[in-house]
């Protein structure tokens, strides 16, 4: 089984002088298991600053298990994960930092129903961070605007569609200032009308310069704003290219039969 990994010399010789040059996330040999079944085997990734990867694959392939190890919402048991130059290991303050530079977008947009918009967006700041309400408030206002929906902020989830929804989702993890934004399957979930508006925001994000790694289908998000595309399938990353080479010369038989499926 090959995997054509992009390999860590790329970060070059420069970028070791400067410590946050250095890549972003830095995954060597992941394997992940869940009791007897193989999850995640072998896994190398390289995210440096700055880029936009977009994962994508069949269901079950691995690819919410491999982002989610970046923040420890799952355990890997073999190899190394570095993130923001912090190795993740059983430490739980090294957990609670990198979970700092970490925010992370998910399918269902699991925000508090019970709170408004703006509490949603500064419950963590407020308590986790330690913000003065007032200006968790200002910060929370800044990145509604944003996402284009601060009218909405007195409102409840419920109150709000789908779109709109996972746009707060965004504005709440962005209020946590992370260095990098992990997204699992952001549009899946909402009504096809409902789905630019957040590949909007998402890549207004790219263009600010945010380092994002984005497990998706959106095939028009992958070529307008990846660098780089990389397929899954059975817990391997099979192969990686840019958007273009990526989607128009696939390498292996079941990258090409996965494009089959999806474009
Ligand atoms: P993808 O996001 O690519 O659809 P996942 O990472 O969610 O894939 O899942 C990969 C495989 O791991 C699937 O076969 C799934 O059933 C299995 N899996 C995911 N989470 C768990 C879990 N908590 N316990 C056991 N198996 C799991
Ligand atoms: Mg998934």
């Amino acid at each position: 089984e090959t995997s054509a990994h992009i390999s860590a010399d790329e970060n070059g010789a420069a970028d070791m002088m400067d410590p946050n040059a250095g890549p972003a996330v830095e995954m060597r040999g992941v394997n992940k298991w869940f009791g007897e079944f193989h999850v995640l085997r072998d896994i190398n990734l390289n995210v440096r600053r700055g880029e936009r990867i977009v994962v994508c694959g069949p269901s079950g392939s691995g690819k919410s298990t491999m982002i989610r190890c970046i923040n420890r919402l799952e355990e890997h048991q073999k190899g190394d994960i570095i993130v923001d130059g912090i190795e993740l290991t059983n430490d739980l303050k090294k957990i609670d930092e990198i979970r700092r530079e970490v925010g992370m977008v998910f399918q269902h947009f699991n925000l508090f129903p019970h709170l408004t918009i703006l509490e949603n967006c500064t419950l963590a700041p407020i308590w986790v961070r330690k913000m003065p309400k007032r200006e968790a408030e200002e910060a929370a206002m800044h990145y509604l605007e944003r996402v284009k929906i601060p009218e909405q902020a007195n409102k409840y989830p419920g109150q709000l569609s789908g779109g709109q929804q996972q746009r707060v989702a965004i504005a709440r993890a962005l209020c946590m200032n992370p260095r990098i934004m992990l997204f699992d399957e952001p549009t899946s979930a909402l009504d096809p009308e409902m789905i630019k508006e957040v590949l909007d925001v998402m890549v207004d994000l790219a263009k600010s310069g945010m380092t994002m790694l984005v497990v998706t289908h959106e095939m028009g998000f992958a070529r307008q704003v990846a660098n780089r595309v990389i397929f899954m399938d059975a817990g391997q990353i099979v192969e990686q290219n840019e958007p273009e080479q990526f989607f128009t010369n696939p390498q292996h038989d079941r990258t090409k039969l996965f494009l089959s499926q999806i474009l």
